[in-house]
């Protein structure tokens, strides 16, 4: 969806910045070179000139060029504007032969480091406003700068001119609000998620806006006559400074792609061509900076695309979206140099220095946007996995915790019954018998013994035999309170902690148990009637300082008491080794 949007936009911003037919009243335009820059007027109207078209790209060179133009008379009056782009040329003198005498030319000057007060239209367009007769005019324009000398001289009607000056000033508006507002939005996804490729961006994207804004001759106002240099060699430096950072970006962005390592090696090598130009352009060497940085940037353009059709790794975004966006770029620089070379490409294409600019940026743009898409898609499709692992995880753990309390409860309780094991009563009733000692309350312990259960289950079965423990257990469990400890112990052999109780008020408690145990019987499986006895032995602690092996010692020596006195019986250890049956 962003990229058809982006070139939506691409394709309304090259509709924008397509320059209009402007009709050209130059009838002849020849050139002359003035390699030492010493020639005069005088020495420039006797000779012959080279026939130029409208458009000449001559490159970064040091001489002075002298052009001049035969100009017929407008259909409207006699006012005609030389019509001069870009605006990014240091000086322009123009001169005109003055009324009735042909040797006294009138000149006056324009050019990027004139003010706005001293020159003819205050606009950032260069042009002269002339004065034709019926049979039209001839004018002579002198260029001078250090900038590349790529020019478009026309005549045009004045109107003519104030429309292209207004459309291009909203071509420029245009292109530097989506170039900041790309930046900004660069710069803000650089912070968000620090990634490298993002932050190399929002650099060629601040060096290509400045550019932007240097090369179409928006930097004017700042010169001064005190440092009448500084547009230029800011233009010089980002210019410079957009193939540096487009290569460092690209190379960046190519990576995951696993490109041949001969070719990421040549990506690696070739912004070094950045300081090497940028020493020689502070030495001096101008015009070897900027023609070398013509050079690489062809270069660039080309090995770009090569790049992008041998990428070996498939990432995101996809291959095939980096191989148009760099074809579309190759396309729009070569139709544009092409243009620049050949008037009839330049008639068919008319392509202007800024609609290329508009149409590379917007094309790099469209790429950064596919890029952060993608890439935001790719994360969010990893935080939805993420998300799902962490519930999977989530889910592992509650499980594997209720398994863990499954068989906490299971080492814990005997399968049977359903009641504490012997290591769990133990250790629950060594807490209690510990907290009793302490406060000094009173607490019993009965060991309680089915009777003659092994003929009990001799004579009905084993499984009868499990039916009378469950009994025996629930009976036990329902004649003592919730807060007593009762566990199964042994096979047929039950322990109570009577909490808070002393050693009269056990003694019936245990009495109760024998009584109702001996009542309740179960049913054998042949239907006979099954009922036992118990015979129980209880202990207390009586005030003394002692452990729970020792309770249950005498309390098992007390239910070996009551066995002994003929079972069915409760028998009390008073703390001394005599038995006292109670019963
Ligand atoms: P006494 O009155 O002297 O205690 O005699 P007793 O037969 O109850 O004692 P003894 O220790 O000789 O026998 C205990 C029997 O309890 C032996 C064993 O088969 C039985 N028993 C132990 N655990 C279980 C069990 O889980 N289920 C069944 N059905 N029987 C068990
Ligand atoms: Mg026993
Ligand atoms: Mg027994």
């Amino acid at each position: 969806m962003k990229i058809f949007l982006s070139f939506a936009v691409l394709v309304a911003g090259s509709i924008l910045a397509q320059p209009s037919a402007a009709r050209d009243l130059v009838v002849s335009r020849t050139l002359i070179e003035d390699v030492s820059g010493t020639l005069t007027i005088a020495d420039v109207a006797h000779r012959e000139g080279k026939p130029v078209g409208p458009s000449l790209s001559i490159g970064s060179t040091q001489s002075v060029y002298w052009m001049r133009l035969e100009v017929q008379a407008p259909a409207h009056g006699s006012q005609v504007v030389l019509f001069i782009r870009p605006s990014f040329i240091n000086e322009i003198r123009l001169y005109e032969a003055g009324p009735g005498d042909p040797m006294g030319w009138k000149t006056r000057v324009i050019g990027n480091r004139i003010p706005f007060r001293q020159r003819d239209r205050a606009r950032f367009s260069l042009g002269f406003d002339v004065n034709t007769t019926s049979q039209g005019g001839t004018f002579y324009l002198r260029f001078k700068t250090i900038s590349p000398l790529d020019i478009q001289a026309q005549a045009l009607e004045p109107a003519e001119a104030d429309r292209l000056d207004h459309k291009r000033d909203l071509v420029e508006v245009f292109f530097v609000t989506s170039m900041l507002l790309l930046l900004l939005w660069a710069l803000h996804s650089y912070l968000l998620d620090r990634q490298p490729v993002v932050g190399l961006f929002a650099l060629h994207q601040a060096a290509y806006t400045l550019f932007g804004i240097a090369a179409t001759g928006y930097l004017a106002p700042i010169t001064t006559a005190r440092f009448p240099y500084v547009a230029d060699w800011l233009n010089a430096i980002l210019y410079l400074a957009i193939s540096f950072t487009s290569l460092l970006f690209c190379r960046r962005l190519f990576k995951p792609y696993e490109p041949p390592a001969l070719l990421m090696r040549g990506l690696t090598l070739l912004p070094f061509t950045f300081p090497i130009l940028l020493a020689a352009y502070v030495l001096g060497y101008n015009a070897f900076a900027i023609n070398g940085n013509a050079v690489v940037i062809k270069i660039t353009w080309i090995y770009f695309v090569v790049v992008a059709f041998s990428l070996r790794k498939e990432s995101t975004p996809r291959r095939r979206y980096l191989q148009v966006f760099f074809v579309s770029i190759f396309l729009n620089n070569a139709v544009f140099w092409l243009a620049s070379r050949n008037d009839w490409i330049a008639s068919k294409v008319n392509l202007s220095a800024v609609q290329t600019l508009v149409i590379d940026g917007l094309v790099i743009g469209g790429l950064f946007a596919l890029i952060l898409h993608s890439r935001a898609r790719q994360t969010l499709r990893g935080a939805q996995r993420a998300a799902m692992n962490l519930i999977l995880v989530q889910k592992k753990f509650e499980v594997e915790q209720e398994l863990k309390k499954q068989y906490k409860v299971e080492a814990q309780t005997d399968y049977l019954t359903g009641l504490c094991n012997r290591r769990r009563f133990i250790e629950l009733a060594e807490r209690e018998l510990t907290r009793a000692i302490r406060f000094q309350r009173p607490v019993a312990l009965l060991v309680i013994d089915i009777d003659h259960f092994k003929a009990t289950n001799d004579t009905w079965g084993h499984s009868t035999g499990d039916l009378v423990l469950k009994r025996v257990s629930s009976v036990i469990r329902h004649g003592l309170r919730d807060e007593d400890i009762l566990g199964r112990i042994g096979g047929e052999e039950f322990a109570a902690l009577i909490v808070e109780t002393g050693g009269d008020e056990a003694f019936e408690v245990a009495q109760r148990v024998c009584t109702t145990v001996a009542d309740a019987c179960v049913s054998s499986q042949g239907g006979d009637q099954v009922c036992v006895s118990v015979s129980i032995g209880l202990a207390e602690l009586n005030g003394r300082s002692i452990d729970i092996d020792t309770l249950l010692r005498e309390a098992d020596e007390a239910m070996y008491g009551a066995k002994r006195a003929g079972r069915n019986r409760v028998f009390v250890n008073k703390g001394v080794a005599t038995e006292q049956p109670r019963w």
